[in-house]
Parts: structure tokens; sequence; C-alpha cells
């Protein structure tokens, strides 16, 4: 047996796996002190009514022979696959029901769709960046191009006609920095991948945030991604699903490349190594997409962006320059007082107890930011920017 060599390539340890294991060693030696968690992107909000109502009738489906299900469609339950073409229907992106895949969340998706693309790839990653992109990627021994984001690109980086790539990842809102691309700058990357061939991973997780009718949801949004765009979409933080798990991918009929169709390879995929998700899970997920859920979950994401001005109105208060909070959950601050920023890291959590993530973490280009995520509870993030502006502004 030969181990997978490229594991050697990944860091030992993921980036929110390290942040866990120093706030453990903080409450380890701190047993009394509460932390102010606003580090990983984790919700703090339970489901939406309308979602939780769904999931108890799948159960009770599960417990009369009459509407029990046993395994479901690989590709997901056609309820779910209509409604979500049909919200896509809603902004004019007209789907096939079966160009829908239903997921079990973003995170599996970005991996697993490596599996249809060929080993050694040429993959581009815009950073700083989600960090499962780049590992992911190591792990299956592809090479990365690196294409840095930062102040001098308003942290949108567009594509250079100079660099070819076989793989493009696009994050838009991105996380961690809050920018979203507009629909001319999307045209851009379409072109640019349909003249080079490249397909492009689409990362939609934060689409519900945005707040300007102008800015583009989804990259079917733009002429030309048909033929060059995977979109990988999450219900974790639409809808609060981080620990029920479920997702969807659209990949559409027309992207080909090589004579070879993606969507029947990965149909081909996902019949052979999933056998797709929980019925009682596709239940609630089908109720986001009513119209009283979308109401529903609207109100969720109101708190979350209150949560933004609350640390906005901190931030603007210190002076500090940031990104972000406004279309995307999360806050982009230029570290203060020249520090490095894990260094800030250790002197938030030590002095205030409040956890964010070192920029550092997402691509050596992050150094120097740090993130805050804005799901953390109201109260919690209320005294989180009060201990904020009290220490930093000594
Ligand atoms: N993509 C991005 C950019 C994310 O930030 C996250 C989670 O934080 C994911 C994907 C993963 O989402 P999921 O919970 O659906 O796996």
């Amino acid at each position: 047996m030969k181990p997978n060599q490229h594991y050697q390539n990944v860091k030992d340890s993921y980036l929110f796996y390290h942040i866990a294991q120093k706030t453990k060693a903080y409450l380890e030696a701190h047993p009394d002190q509460k932390l102010y968690r606003m580090g990983i992107g984790d919700v703090s909000l339970p489901l939406a009514p309308c979602v939780i109502a769904a999931l108890h009738e799948g159960v009770e489906d599960q417990a009369t022979k009459a509407n029990f299900h046993g395994y479901m469609p690989e590709c997901g339950a056609a309820f779910l696959r209509k409604a979500i073409a049909k919200h896509y229907q809603k902004r004019g992106v007209m789907l096939n029901d079966d160009e829908v895949f239903v997921s079990s969340g973003a995170s599996d998706e970005l991996g697993d769709l490596l599996g249809i693309f060929d080993t050694n790839q040429t993959v581009m990653i815009l950073e700083p960046a989600y960090p499962a992109y780049v590992d992911a990627n190591l792990m299956r021994g592809n090479t990365i191009i690196h294409r840095n984001a930062g102040l001098d690109n308003g942290f949108l980086p567009m594509p250079d006609r100079s660099q070819k790539a076989d793989i493009i990842y696009i994050c838009s809102p991105n996380n961690p920095t809050g920018a979203v691309y507009s629909a001319a700058q999307l045209k851009e990357w379409v072109d640019y991948a349909n003249d080079i061939g490249a397909v492009i991973f689409f990362d939609a997780a934060y689409e519900a945030f945005i707040e300007d009718p102008d800015l583009p949801h989804s990259i079917f949004e733009i002429e030309g991604a048909r033929t060059c765009a995977i979109e990988i979409c999450s219900l974790s933080k639409t809808a609060g699903f981080t620990g029920t798990r479920c997702g969807y991918t659209i990949l559409p009929k027309t992207l080909e490349r090589e004579g070879m169709n993606l969507h029947a390879m990965w149909v081909r995929n996902r019949t052979t190594t999933t056998n797709g998700i929980s019925y009682i899970l596709q239940k609630g997920a089908a109720a986001v997409f009513s119209d009283e859920g979308q109401r529903q979950v609207a109100e969720l994401i109101a708190v979350y962006k209150n949560n933004a001005k609350v640390l906005m109105a901190a931030l603007d208060q210190l002076g500090i320059r940031y990104f972000g909070g406004v279309n995307a959950p999360y806050i982009w601050l230029q570290c203060p007082n020249g520090m490095d920023s894990w260094s800030i890291f250790d002197l938030l959590l030590n002095e205030i107890q409040v956890v964010g993530t070192p920029g550092e973490g997402f691509g050596p280009c992050g150094e120097g930011y740090f993130r805050f995520s804005t799901f953390g509870d109201p109260e919690d993030t209320k005294v989180a920017a009060q201990r904020i502006l009290d220490l930093l502004s000594k």
C-alpha cells in the first residue's frame, strides 16, 4: 500500500482546527472565562420555524408505511431540485431541474467535484481564500496558481490573459474579504474561462447576504457561464444549516471539455459514490425555498446584518479600516498598530476573550488583516464590540 504522497504538501493543521486548539488551551487555563466567538463562520440562530415544521413532517412520513421513503435519488429529490430551479428562475436564470444536484454541503462538493477532472490540473485560486480550496487541490497533487487580492484591486482580482489554468475558484461574496464581483467583472472571468477552456468553480455560499440589487447572486446570471461554470451553493449560511447539512450544485448540461460532458460525468460520479441526502433533510431544505421560508430566512439574515452594523460602528469609532460587512457576513479589517494577524488574534483572545480569524490563515496575502464573522449571538456581539472599543482605544 502506498499512501497518497500529496498529503505531505498539506499543512499539518487546518486554520479553524488551529484556532480551536488555541481557544481550547485558553479555556483550560482560564475555566471561568466566557469566549466571544467571532472566528469560524458558524451560525448561532436556530433553524427557521417552517424548516423545523417540514423536518418534523419528514420524520412523521418515515413513520408510516404509506409515506415512508427509502433510498433517495442520488442527485436529489425531484421536489427539491424543482424548488431550487424555480428559485433561480425568479432571478431570470433558467435551469433544467436535473441541472440542480442536491448535496450535503458546499465543502463536500468543492472537494468531490475534482473527481471529474484529471489529476495534475492547474488550479487558479484567488487569495485570500477559504482554506479548503488550496488543501483539496494539494491533496490531489494539482498545481496551484495563487492570485492575490488586495487594496490595489479592491480585493477583486481580474483575469490576467498571460496566465492559463484548468480550474478557477471564484468566491463571491468573498470569504474572507466580503468583496463581491459585479456582473461586468464576472463577464470578464466567464469570457476568459471560455477562451482558455477553463472551468470556474463559483462558490456562492454567501449569495443570500447580497443587498445591492445590481450585484449578481449567481454566475449563471452572466451570459456564457453555461459553457464554463459550476456553481456550488449551500444552505449553511443562507438558512442556518451548518449542523443540519444540505447544499446544492448547479452543473449545466452544456458544460463540455475535450468532447466529454461534465454533467453526464457528475451524474455518473454521484450515482456511484453517494446514495443521496436523507429524505427528512431534503424536506427541510425545500421549505427554505417556499415564500414563507424565504421570508423567515431573511429575518435570520437580518439579525446577522445587525451584528455587522454593531461591529462596523465600533471599528468606525476606532478609525480602523475595514471591508465587507454589507453584502457579506464577514468584516475584513486592517490589523491596527502594525500588528500581524496572529498577534492580534492572541491579543483579543487573551485580553478580552474575543475570537476572530487571522488573515494569514486565508493565504500569505491575508497577512496584516483580520476577519470577524457576524454570525455570533447578538448580545455577545454587542459585548465583544464594546470590549474591542475599550481595548483598542486605550
Ligand atoms: N464555501 C465557503 C466560501 C465557505 O466559507 C464555507 C463555510 O464556511 C463553505 C463553502 C462550506 O459550506 P458548507 O457548510 O455548505 O460545507
